[in-house]
């Protein structure tokens, strides 16, 4: 499997806002963002999409939501409310190889996403 630009900020080999780190996980700001919060949460272990999570990765991908929740607490839009996505593969909008958890916030947001 290739690395992608995300393995460079986990290596920080190019920089990034990082806000949330631990031996599991890395939270940080996307570069691009799309409301006035947009973190991205990925797992240290490189996993593609979905698709190639397998069963042995499923507490790796519990706490990504886990990192979202305690991030969301600590800096106070838990219970005003956020969105949480995933995208997979070309029909999802995915564009780095590496999954990650979008976490918006900080205003409301619509739906459907289309
Ligand atoms: P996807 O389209 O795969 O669901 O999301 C990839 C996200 O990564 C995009 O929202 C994009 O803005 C973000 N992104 C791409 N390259 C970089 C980068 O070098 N640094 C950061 N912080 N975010 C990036």
């Amino acid at each position: 499997m290739s690395d992608t630009i995300f393995d460079k900020i986990i290596n920080r080999e190019i920089p990034a806002d990082i806000v949330y780190e631990d031996d599991i996980a890395l939270a940080f700001k996307d570069i691009n963002p799309q409301a006035p919060v947009h973190l991205l949460i990925i797992p240290k272990r490189q996993i593609a999409t979905v698709n190639d999570i397998s069963k042995d990765d499923r507490e790796i991908v519990g706490h990504l939501y886990w990192v979202a929740g305690e991030i969301a607490r600590k800096e106070g839009f838990a219970e005003e409310g956020f969105r949480t996505v995933m995208n997979c593969n070309e029909f999802g909008g995915q564009t780095v190889y590496h999954i990650h958890v979008h976490l918006l916030a900080g205003k409301p947001l619509g739906w459907p996403p289309y």
